[in-house]
């Protein structure tokens, strides 16, 4: 299937021809359609399937770079995934002018982060840790997300985040858009699932 079928914004489709992306992965197949339509997705896929890609354009067809604030926030279980996630959304959103990506990692100095928040961002990629001492700090501030992504969301659990990511989501909007991308379906992550989505839509690949 092509990426053209989906009626995704132009900058988006033309910079994803120049990037070599012309035919979706089974991932992006089957969860965009229901991502852009704005419903919960829970998606299986491990890395190399595409999954980056698939809430990564569900998520900048979404948001409005004219509103400069955080709205969209993507967890991951590491810093090495998040630099990932963070480097792949720069590339998609090549076609799109002024957009802010910020990473807040551990492992990095607190301070020089606050300053990035002040300078503001329009999406943020993080892992829990770091995002929940943000929050209890009162640096980050995540009452516009319109759109959360767990991913990795069974490694997160594994790595004992659950209340970390609680804490996290909590301060978030209730009618937000919420995205769970997990290699495995341990009964915690149907259990998280269960507490954090609206009618999520499953799907495996
Ligand atoms: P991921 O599973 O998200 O780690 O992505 C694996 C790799 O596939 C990344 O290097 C992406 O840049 C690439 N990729 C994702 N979607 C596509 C696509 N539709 N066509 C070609 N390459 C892709």
């Amino acid at each position: 299937l092509a990426f053209t079928s989906l009626g995704l914004k132009q900058d988006l489709v033309s910079n994803l021809s120049s990037l070599g992306y012309e035919q979706m992965t089974p991932i992006q197949a089957k969860t965009l359609p229901e991502m852009l339509k704005g419903k919960d997705v829970i998606g299986e896929g491990q890395t190399g399937s595409g999954k980056t890609a698939a809430f990564g354009l569900a998520l900048l067809n979404k948001l409005e770079v004219k509103r400069f604030r955080i709205q969209s926030l993507v967890i991951c279980p590491t810093r090495e995934l998040a630099d990932q996630v963070a480097k792949e959304l720069r590339k998609l959103a090549r076609g799109i002018h002024n957009i802010k990506i910020l990473t807040l990692c551990g492992g990095t100095p607190f301070g020089p982060q606050i300053g990035s928040l002040e300078h503001g961002a329009h999406i943020i990629v993080g892992t829990p840790g770091r995002l929940e001492e943000h929050v209890i700090k009162g640096t980050l501030s995540l009452e516009n997300v319109d759109l959360l992504v767990l991913d990795e969301a069974d490694r997160m659990l594994e790595m004992g985040f659950q209340a970390a990511l609680d804490n996290i989501v909590r301060r978030t909007p209730l009618d937000r858009q919420t995205l769970l991308f997990s290699a495995t379906f341990p009964e915690q992550i149907k259990s998280i699932s269960e507490s954090i989505m609206t009618d999520p839509i499953m799907v495996k690949v």
